[in-house]
């Protein structure tokens, strides 16, 4: 059967991009996932320590973050949703990886130069006494918590595609020193969503980590706030009938992806509905859909939140169900390694 693994980091409220690119796909692979499948979601909570945090700002957004994903409708009956710091044996086995992981594949990573803001090699010359090393060697953790479930594929957004490369690298020569097929190579699986964009500038993605409200719609706030957001949209000043163009219409074009996966249509569907339309009516329709949409999401995470036990309760039990899995493929990385006491 097949192992799908995926994670999420507790850094803000969701909003429609981590809804549509992420949230909602999982929960629409979970729903056609066989009884021989295994479904596998963590908070990647480990993960949101490689930049500086308030950490009791963190620990609150560490179960709102996995209120957020049960609102987006996944059952933690059917996948198995926990938090990652829950699980030593994620770093225990970023360990063992780190020792075969090359440096110089983490030096071509981008995000870490990215999060450090250093961009030519010069930079990063200079830079690399300030970067810490736990950003450095993020993409290693992320091998494991990904070998750790020995998975078959993992659903992400276009950002984490050369991450799952390197698992992949680190994966395989792994096997290739121990001289085992121990490890899978695990496939990616892409959202079918294009990515969603910043609302007030739309040559930048929604994201959870942008301080400014104004630019992301959350899935935990209330429809009147959506729809004052969505009709303050950043568009263009071009007339005329509308167009996809993501290059010369970038705030219009999102407006038509986000529709398009609302109501589960191709662009050109919506680009045939919407054309004669005017911007204010195209907003209206978007901003309809969004409440309508995000209805559901909105009701079930205020009810959660307002139970932080049963949360706790969910935690536990899918830590649980993960540890059977990860610690059973750690005992045996662990003795290929010639690291356990059998004689
Ligand atoms: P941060 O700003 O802290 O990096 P984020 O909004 O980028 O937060 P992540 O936790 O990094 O969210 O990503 C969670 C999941 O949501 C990933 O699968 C990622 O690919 C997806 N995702 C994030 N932003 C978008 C977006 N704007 N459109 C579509 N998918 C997205
Ligand atoms: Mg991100």
């Amino acid at each position: 059967g097949s192992m799908l693994v995926s994670g999420i980091q507790p850094t803000g409220s969701f909003h429609l991009g981590n809804y549509l690119g992420a949230a909602k796909t999982w929960h629409t692979i979970a729903r056609k996932l066989d009884s021989s499948s295994q479904m596998i979601l963590f908070i990647a909570d480990l993960h949101s320590l490689t930049v500086p945090q308030n950490y009791s700002v963190l620990k609150r957004q560490r179960f709102e973050a996995y209120a957020s994903l049960l609102a987006c409708g996944l059952d933690p009956a059917k996948v198995t949703i926990y938090h990652q710091a829950a699980l030593p044996e994620h770093t225990q086995l970023q360990w063992a990886l780190t020792c075969f992981a090359g440096m110089g594949l983490l030096n071509r990573m981008t995000q870490w130069k990215a999060k450090a803001g250093v961009k030519t090699e010069a930079e990063i010359q200079n830079e690399l006494g300030a970067v810490r090393l736990g950003l450095f060697a993020y993409p290693v953790l992320m091998a494991a918590d990904v070998l750790l479930f020995n998975a078959t594929h993992v659903p992400v957004g276009q950002d984490q595609v050369q991450h799952l490369e390197l698992t992949r690298d680190v994966a395989s020569a792994f096997n290739k020193q121990t001289n085992t097929k121990f490890f899978r190579s695990p496939k990616t699986l892409m959202a079918p969503a294009n990515k969603i964009l910043n609302l007030r500038d739309p040559s930048k993605k929604m994201s959870k980590s942008d301080p400014d409200e104004l630019t992301k719609i959350n899935i935990t706030e209330d429809p009147t706030s959506m729809r004052t957001k969505i009709m303050k949209a950043t568009t263009d000043s071009i007339d005329g009938p509308l167009t996809f163009d993501p290059e010369q219409r970038p705030g219009i074009s999102n407006l038509i992806t986000i529709y398009s996966a609302i109501a589960n249509q191709t662009i050109e569907e919506t680009v045939s509905q919407v054309k004669d339309f005017s911007k204010r009516d195209l907003k209206e329709l978007v901003a309809e859909a969004v409440v309508k949409e995000l209805e559901e999401p909105n009701r079930i995470y205020k009810e959660l939140v307002a139970s932080p036990d049963l949360l706790h309760k969910y935690s536990l039990e899918g830590a649980d169900k993960a540890r059977a899995v990860a610690s059973k493929n750690l005992k045996e990385v662990y003795k290929i390694l010639g690291m356990d006491m059998e004689t």
